[in-house]
């Protein structure tokens, strides 16, 4: 190195040393502002879930809190105004969520509403500006699952659907026991969730507003199993599906079971119902044994079993809380949700399939 570009050298590292404890500093208390950020949820849609289990959720969070609410109701507006503090800019129905653009306060919206209504509610949060995360099942139909993901693209924002299990630790132990063959390679699953469901003048009931009946509220509980477990996609679907009572299940199904067959070689036969309750499970049988959850979906007890003996047993999270604080995480550090919308559309492509199978009596084959 000659003299003259050797001392330019020293000079443009000195200069970057000096300022590298800069720039380490700074790096680390953006980190850091980032680690203790919290980010504002708008809930839309305040019935059941929202009010039992996702606001007192919120309050259990890290990085998440409750900042504003989407109501079509407004005496609910005035309650929930009281008991969290909400400010009246912060209030918003279904009509004026396009001014949650002008909002800085409102990073995410959470949609809560009837399985048909995701689209249209995600569709109006991500033209504001927003992050979404969304109820399961994503929505209806593959082409509404992706307008949703199309629009987040388009407005550069996240997309997350509920899916509760993905985050709680007895399924991630499941999860790793699947993933580290520590029986073997899984041959079988059984897998299944039903309950009997109530009020026959509720929107799960009608088609419009559900999409389907048990299979989409709760037997894509078993079907996400199925596909975390095994780490693969179905190649190929068949199902059956039996109505006893005509009237109060018009319009939605009321008990399916289905099979799945995988790449790998896993085979899978599910069940859903909203005629009985107790099925709340699933199986993974592999060469050297097996180990699953009985109860598996519920919000808490879950309760795990190994044939060797040996215990799943975590302590009880809530699930909504690390849900929510997972999806705040990917946004504060700019990654994908594990529970991504692609996730969320997998799973209506193979519950359409189910549906197409029952319709035609025979196997659909998934691409
Ligand atoms: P609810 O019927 O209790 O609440 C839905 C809310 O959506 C209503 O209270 C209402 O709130 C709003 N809404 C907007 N338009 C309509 C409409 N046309 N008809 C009825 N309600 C409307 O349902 P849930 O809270 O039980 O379920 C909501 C979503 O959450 C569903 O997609 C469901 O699958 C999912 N879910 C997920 C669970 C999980 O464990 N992850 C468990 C339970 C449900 P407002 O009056 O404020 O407008």
């Amino acid at each position: 190195m000659k003299s003259q570009p050797r001392r330019k050298f020293i000079k443009q590292a000195a200069a970057v040393a000096a300022a590298v404890p800069f720039i380490s500093t700074t790096v680390t208390r953006a980190l850091a502002q980032a680690a203790d950020k919290q980010l504002g949820f708008a809930l839309a849609g305040l019935g059941s879930l929202a009010t039992n289990q996702i606001a007192p959720a919120l309050q259990k969070t890290k990085h998440c809190r409750l900042a504003g609410i989407i109501t079509g109701t407004p005496a609910k507006a005035g309650k929930w105004k009281a008991q969290y503090n909400i400010s009246d800019k912060n209030i918003y129905n279904y009509d004026t969520m396009h001014r949650l653009a002008d909002n800085p306060d409102i990073d995410v919206v959470y949609v809560v509403t009837p399985n048909a209504l995701h689209a249209e509610h995600t569709l109006k949060a991500a033209k504001a500006g927003k992050h979404v995360l969304c109820e399961k099942p994503m929505e209806v139909s593959p082409r509404k699952c992706q307008e949703m993901i199309d629009a987040c693209k388009q407005a550069g924002r996240k997309l997350a659907i509920g899916y509760r299990c993905q985050f709680e630790p007895h399924h991630l132990e499941c999860m790793r026991l699947a993933r580290e063959k520590v029986f073997g390679d899984i041959k079988v699953i059984e897998a299944g969730f039903g309950f009997r469901i109530g009020d026959p003048t509720q929107w799960r009931l009608k088609h419009a507003l559900a999409g389907g009946g048990a299979l989409m509220d709760v037997g894509i509980y078993a079907l996400q199993a199925t596909r975390f477990l095994t780490g693969e996609e179905p190649v190929l679907v068949s199902a059956m599906e039996t109505k006893t009572d005509k009237v109060k299940f018009k319009e939605v199904d009321e008990s399916i079971v289905w099979q799945l067959k995988f790449p790998g070689g896993v085979i899978a036969y599910c069940s859903t119902t909203y005629l009985v309750n107790g099925i709340n499970r699933y199986t993974a049988y592999a060469e050297k044994g097996w180990f699953g959850l009985d109860p598996a979906y519920s919000y808490d007890g879950l309760k795990g079993r190994r044939n060797d003996g040996k215990e799943i047993s975590f302590d009880q999270v809530d699930q909504f809380a690390t849900e929510m604080d997972d999806f705040a995480r990917c946004i504060l550090n700019n990654k994908a949700s594990k529970v991504s919308g692609e996730e969320g559309l997998r799973d209506i492509r193979i519950t359409t399939a189910i549906y197409e199978s029952i319709k035609t009596g025979k196997p659909v084959r998934l691409a």
